[in-house]
């Protein structure tokens, strides 16, 4: 489970994040909202410990994070899988290789080819190992970024504005995918979004503005999908 108690993270004069304090349960799947400059981001970073915070706590499986320093932090991070509005992909790399990119580095416990191409087969992107990002389109090309977030079995995954670049169809099916995949892999998700029928579809729905907490709602209570986006509508997402 993760959990931020007190969280404050300054740039200058700005206030990106105001004394936030949360509780996530483990594999659930969690949608932050708000305007644009409320903080989401800066939750998603401060909780993959690629930013530092200024004051507060994050707790992740019982591990304190922001008292983590230099190898124990990049340990962390290495159980964090990222996925980002723009994808991110190394254009001269494959599928394949951009998958591997993370862990290439590292000495890991698995084979990371055999890996790789079971996560591209999960994305739905079998035998497409061997093309270059600029010959799939934009919801392919985000499908190699979450299969490369989940090459080091994350037990968190931040996503970013995800569907943020698609239009609604193929952002659905990105967040179809995300949804699947947590539930075969048990992951935690925190998924920013601006985007009212994507965040309707969560667990629960967070609310940021000028990095505090506004709204916390359970969107899985007893509710059938038409009255959770009803009640997502009336959010005024
Ligand atoms: P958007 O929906 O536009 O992505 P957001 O909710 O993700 O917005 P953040 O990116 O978290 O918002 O930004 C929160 C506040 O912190 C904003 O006022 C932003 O300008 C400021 N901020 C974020 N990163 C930096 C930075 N590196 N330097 C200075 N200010 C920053
Ligand atoms: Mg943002």
């Amino acid at each position: 489970a993760l959990s931020v108690d007190g969280l404050t993270k300054r740039f200058q004069d700005i206030v990106a994040a105001d004394e936030l304090s949360l509780e996530i349960a483990a594999g659930s799947f969690t949608a932050v909202t708000g305007p644009s400059g409320s903080g989401k981001s800066t939750l998603l970073h401060l909780v993959g410990a690629i930013e530092s915070a200024d004051g507060g706590k994050i707790t992740v499986d019982g591990v304190e994070v922001t008292a983590l320093r230099r190898r124990r932090l990049s340990e962390y991070r290495r159980t964090v899988g990222f996925v980002f509005q723009r994808y991110h992909l190394l254009p001269a790399l494959t599928a394949l290789d951009n998958v591997i990119a993370p862990v290439l580095p590292f000495k890991v416990g698995f084979d990371k080819r055999e890996r790789a191409r079971e996560l591209l087969d999960a994305v739905g992107l079998a035998g497409r190992e061997r093309a270059l990002p600029s010959q799939l389109s934009g919801g392919q090309q985000q499908r190699i970024a979450i299969a490369r977030a989940l090459i080091g079995a994350p037990r968190l995954l931040l996503a970013d504005e995800p569907t943020g670049n698609l239009d609604s169809a193929n952002g659905g099916q990105i967040l179809d995918l995300l949804l699947e995949l947590r539930e075969q892999r048990g992951m935690t998700v925190l998924l920013a979004t601006h985007e009212q029928h994507i965040a309707a579809r969560c667990d629960r729905l967070i609310r940021l503005a000028d990095g505090k907490l506004v709204e916390d709602i359970d969107l899985t209570e007893g509710e059938s999908p038409e009255s959770t986006l009803a009640r997502a509508t009336q959010l005024r997402l």
